[in-house]
């Protein structure tokens, strides 16, 4: 039975982040056939492609997840999640099952898409769009490249397939991702769907069952275009005093400015450089803006297919990219080009859904400073700016302050400015932004819940150089505060 409304039972929480892998099924990938040499891919994928299923999408087994009217039908994506156990950082694929805790079945939903070259975040990151089965021990399956497993819709059996013939089976995908990037304890690596995906309808319920797992279920009802109901916002709506959180004798404390640096809510002074500084507030989906300053298309206008009046191009990213003001980001030794990108990052406050433009910034609590590395050798035509490229650890600096939206006026007319060892090599204006911040609210709440600590990295201007090991890249926006991080080179 599926329960009528709200997410289903897991004994298992969910505590880590859910990365799932496309184009990771060999005969999908073959079925492309020439098409991907030609433009805009140019080559198939060389590295796994790869997106964040962020937090508004996981649900368990027993939910009932809503399809909207247009088109009116999904694709079921059966995948093996694969439960990380440790931090797993740079294994090789022979040491992988070390770092593996269990399995699950997933269940990938997405709208059909016509390409995949970039095809929208809209279509992958709806609520309750990737359904997680429950945690089977990784001792009890033999082997996890070969599982059989079937879709049922409304009772019927309409698909079989096997975890088998993929471009890189459950070792081999664990060594390529955390070749770049760090998985944590509780992370959940989705092993990719196999085509083609079954297609339902609301009403409809699907089961899927896999050799070892058990079997996941999950029905399907119309979506209904109601507003959230407003939640109240956790910080104090009236204050206008920036904040931030920093670990100092052992402990994370908020911080308020103070001549001297930097103030503890016990009354104690420090200087900048006495504390560790963190995100400046609990980071929950990363939403990341890509070519929304009409100065920074046309400095990228040559590599690019795209133009200002396609959907806003969003990607997702991670929570083990964050590094806060301070910080250090490493360069690894191979990139030619590895540029920092001054955004306003704009931090939501309370509940969005559905939400129009002119109530738009009722939902927005505040801003900060980021600054979004990217490693231009890595950049494949492939789905989004991929993780290799926007996604590796540290590389993505926030803070130093949480400044509330009381305080910013106007955030549509802020002076951005970066510089490299004292030198000016980035200037813009907020004003510039393709997608302003209502346009983004309105556009991300049409098919998704945002939740108080959602981020949305704005963009960027023109003015992107490469940067080297040593450099101290400072990143400011008027108003919201100076974000300092040096590069360092990669340690052995
Ligand atoms: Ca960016």
């Amino acid at each position: 039975m599926v329960a009528e409304t709200g997410f289903g039972f897991s004994p298992w929480k969910l505590s880590g982040t859910v990365y799932g892998a496309l184009l990771n099924h060999a005969p999908q990938l073959s079925a492309l056939g020439e098409t991907v040499n030609a433009a805009p891919y140019k080559a198939a994928p060389r590295f796994p492609v790869l997106q964040v299923r962020p937090r508004n999408t996981v649900c368990f087994s027993g939910s009932v997840v809503a399809i909207p009217a247009l088109p009116g039908v999904l694709e079921i994506g059966v995948s093996l999640g694969i439960v990380i156990s440790q931090v797993a950082c740079r294994v090789s694929a022979t040491d992988a099952p070390h770092v593996i805790a269990g399995y699950l079945i997933a269940a990938e939903l997405g709208l059909p898409c016509e390409s995949h070259y970039r095809p929208a975040v809209r279509l992958k990151a709806r609520d309750g769009f990737t359904v997680l089965g429950s945690v089977i021990a990784a001792q009890q399956i033999a082997d996890p490249n070969a599982l059989k497993a079937s879709v049922a819709v409304d009772g019927a059996e309409v698909s079989t397939l096997t975890t088998g013939d993929r471009v890189r089976p459950v070792a081999e995908l664990i060594a390529a991702v955390t070749e770049f990037m760090t998985l944590q304890p509780g992370d959940v690596l989705l092993l990719g769907a196999s085509t083609p995906a079954p297609r339902v309808r609301p009403g409809q319920t699907v089961r899927i069952t896999m050799e070892g797992l058990g079997c996941l279920e999950f029905s399907l009802k119309p979506e209904t275009t109601a507003p959230s109901a407003p939640e109240q916002v956790k910080t104090t709506p009236d204050s206008t005093t920036p904040t931030a959180r920093v670990v100092y004798g052992g402990a994370i404390h908020t911080a308020t400015p103070h001549p001297l640096g930097l103030r503890l809510e016990d009354g104690r002074t420090l200087p900048e450089h006495a504390v560790q500084w963190l995100p400046p507030f609990e980071v929950g989906t990363i939403l990341a803006l890509g070519l929304n300053y009409a100065d920074h298309l046309k400095e990228l206008s040559k590599e690019l297919t795209v133009t200002a009046k396609d959907e806003p191009l969003v990607f997702l990213k991670g929570p083990g990219t964050l590094v806060g003001h301070r910080g250090m980001t490493c360069r690894p030794a191979e990139v030619q080009f590895m540029h920092y990108e001054c955004e306003l990052a704009v931090v939501i406050g309370k509940t969005a859904r559905n939400v129009q433009r002119a109530q738009a910034m009722d939902h927005v609590a505040g801003y900060t400073v980021c600054n979004d590395y990217a490693f231009r050798d890595y950049l494949e035509n492939w789905y989004r700016p991929n993780l290799r490229v926007k996604n590796r650890d540290s590389a993505t600096a926030l803070g130093p302050w949480f400044v509330p939206a009381s305080a910013i006026p106007n955030p549509h007319n802020l002076a951005l400015r970066t510089r490299v060892n004292g030198q000016l090599t980035q200037q813009g204006s907020t004003a510039n932004m393709v997608n302003d911040i209502p346009a983004l609210v309105e556009y991300l709440s049409s098919f998704m819940t945002l939740q108080a600590g959602d981020v949305i990295l704005t963009g960027t201007p023109e003015g992107v150089v490469n940067v080297n090991a040593g450099d101290k890249v400072v990143c400011e926006i008027e108003g919201i505060g100076r974000l300092t991080n040096t590069i360092v080179g990669e340690s052995p």
